[in-house]
């Protein structure tokens, strides 16, 4: 089922890395090990792994460190693991090229589902190519050749801010995109959107996107952090 993918845990805390090592080995997850960012960006140039559990808090150097390192090369999907309750870490943290997180304490059930989350992203991004013109996840269809936006066989009518918006949200599909990182993307640096006015436009955009329970549940509001699209299992809704 998981085929050769490797998942490498970063971790200098015993017991958290024995929690880690226990639930994928249980689950019949390959993984590496590292409890230093040093170690960590050696690992990863030796191991190649698909997926990195990072913890932000190492001993050597900061985790923020190692993502910039790594994302310099590698397209691995990076799942932060947070003790510190600020934001701003996370921000950080996804701003350098992270793709989600989770907080400590994390359920293991909690921990699971980001990586098979993790696992759907890496399997469409090999699977089609990035210059791939449509877009399909689950009853979503976005045409970029053509600007249009369909959900099952209906099309919906966007305006140009708000097919940006989900245009941008899809094209990360999977990855946690913070409130500055879509604001950049979609008005540019110079003009000063707040994130009060992004919320309103998201608020639109999901209400054009239909009320159905699975609908609502495509687009994640991450509070004080951002938003996420989700990557819907291939098969039938
Ligand atoms: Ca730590």
């Amino acid at each position: 089922m998981t085929g050769d993918l490797k998942i490498l845990i970063v971790e200098d805390d015993r017991t958290v890395m024995n929690l880690l090592k226990t639930t994928l080995k249980l689950n019949g997850y390959q993984y590496i090990t590292a409890v230093n960012g040093a170690e960590a960006i050696s690992v990863c140039s030796s191991h190649n792994p698909g997926i990195i559990l990072l913890d932000l808090g190492l001993p050597d150097i900061d985790g923020i460190e190692v993502i910039e390192s790594v994302r310099a090369w590698s397209k691995a999907a990076i799942i932060i693991i947070s003790a510190r309750e600020e934001d701003d870490d996370k921000i950080a943290a996804l701003d350098a090229g992270a793709d989600d997180y989770i907080t400590k304490p994390f359920s293991v059930n909690e921990l699971l589902a980001r990586i098979r989350s993790a696992q759907r992203r890496l399997e469409y991004a090999s699977g089609g190519s990035m210059d791939d013109p449509v877009f399909r996840n689950g009853d979503l269809t976005l045409d970029y050749s053509s600007n249009t936006v369909l959900i099952g066989d209906e099309e919906i009518h966007l305006t140009p801010i708000e097919y940006k918006l989900l245009s941008l949200l899809s094209k990360n599909a999977g990855k946690v995109l913070t409130h500055s990182y879509i604001i950049s993307h979609i008005w540019g640096n110079s003009v000063s959107t707040d994130i009060m006015s992004l919320r309103v436009y998201m608020t639109t955009l999901r209400k054009k996107l239909g009320a159905s329970a699975y609908l609502e549940s495509l687009i994640v509001t991450h509070v004080g952090i951002g938003y996420q699209m989700k990557r819907i299992s291939g098969e039938k809704s």
